[in-house]
């Protein structure tokens, strides 16, 4: 019996976690018998924040599935300054999609909700249970809650329309096709831009706060091994935390020294402790993910940083930054 083909399109399908995906499948062995097409969608092709483009292009692809990943996303530093329009924008973004989606009979919708959305004062480990139980960190609560209406919405399409639309929530992305600009970006690879800098022009690697906060990383192609998992396999409207254990948590000092290492870099490494730290940590619990695939083996951080540090030196020229 062959099974309905899925047509899932994949807003924000041009960034760092959508050209995993996309890299993902093409190289899976036995797409042939998935019956599945991908639709990789940027926002030069359709602005999501505008309602009638996103009719138009739903219309256009007819999928039965969505893979949500567009946002305005952006580094703390980006979050602290810009709050109303993270807010704003992704608002109008995910109420278009899920509405629109509805609208035209979408079985499935995955959306993408981050750990740094969670309640600032908690208990560790997060886990898909607390989104809602108290404000967000102060540096990045536009985004935050925009993100955490993401999780009402689905709620309220399953409780109203009886229909599909789930969310995935990864900890910090990495991996080719990040944007590793310096003042926008997430810290691995903001500090692999200013790595890569620091070694051609001969100057001290500055990192950004103490070095202290810690971080559970994951690389991007990982993420979109278990994007994948979800879209054929995880039925429920609850979140799903995408990450790494526990264990797996290292602080930034750490991940510098990752760079270090993946770039080569044999120059002085300095913290730059006027700037701000954002949250201390968000240790996430993958004990969820785990009951579902305990086997799933995540690539080495050290590898991983490896593979992302080649990826941007190679492509240098064309990577975001
Ligand atoms: P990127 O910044 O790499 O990509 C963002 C994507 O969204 C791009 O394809 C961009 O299109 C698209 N986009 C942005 N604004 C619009 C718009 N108005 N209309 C249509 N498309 C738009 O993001 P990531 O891949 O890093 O993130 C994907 C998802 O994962 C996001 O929802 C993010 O919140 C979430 N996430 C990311 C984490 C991370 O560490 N990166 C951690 C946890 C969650 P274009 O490039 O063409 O402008």
């Amino acid at each position: 019996m062959t099974s309905e083909r899925k047509r899932i399109l994949v807003t924000g399908g041009t960034g760092l976690v959508g050209s995993a995906i996309k890299h993902i499948f093409e190289s899976e062995s036995n797409k042939e018998k998935l019956n599945e097409e991908y639709f990789f969608i940027s926002s030069s092709e359709c602005d999501l924040r505008n309602r009638e483009q996103t009719e138009t292009l739903f219309k256009k692809y007819q999928p039965t599935h969505v893979i949500h990943l567009a946002a305005l996303v952006g580094g703390l530093f980006r979050n602290l300054s810009r709050n109303l329009d993270f807010f704003r924008d992704n608002m109008q973004i995910n109420d278009n999609v899920l509405s629109v989606a509805y609208q035209i009979g979408v079985k499935k919708v995955i959306s993408c909700l981050s750990t740094c959305i969670f309640p600032d004062k908690t208990t560790y480990p997060i886990d898909e249970t607390m989104i809602h139980n108290g404000a967000p960190h102060d540096s990045n609560f536009g985004y935050s809650y925009a993100k955490r209406m993401i999780d009402v919405l689905n709620k309220g399409y399953s409780a109203q329309h009886g229909v599909h639309y789930t969310s995935i929530i990864p900890t910090n992305v990495f991996g080719p096709h990040d944007n590793f600009n310096i003042e926008d970006g997430h810290v691995l690879p903001g500090l692999i831009h200013k790595c890569y800098l620091a070694k051609k022009n001969n100057t001290p690697l500055v990192i950004w706060g103490s070095g202290k906060p810690l971080r559970q990383f994951i690389y991007s192609y990982d993420l979109a091994k278990l994007c994948l998992w979800v879209v054929r396999e995880y039925d429920s409207i609850e979140p799903i935390i995408l990450s790494v254990g526990e264990e797996d948590e290292v602080s930034i000092k750490e991940a510098a020294e990752a760079v270090v290492k993946g770039m080569n870099f044999q120059g002085e490494i300095k913290y730059d402790t006027t700037r701000d730290d954002g949250q201390f940590k968000k240790t996430a619990s993958n004990k969820k993910l785990r009951s579902y695939l305990p086997d799933f083996k995540f690539t080495s951080f050290d590898q991983a940083v490896k593979f992302t540090c080649d990826w941007f030196e190679a492509n240098y020229d064309k990577a975001r930054k």
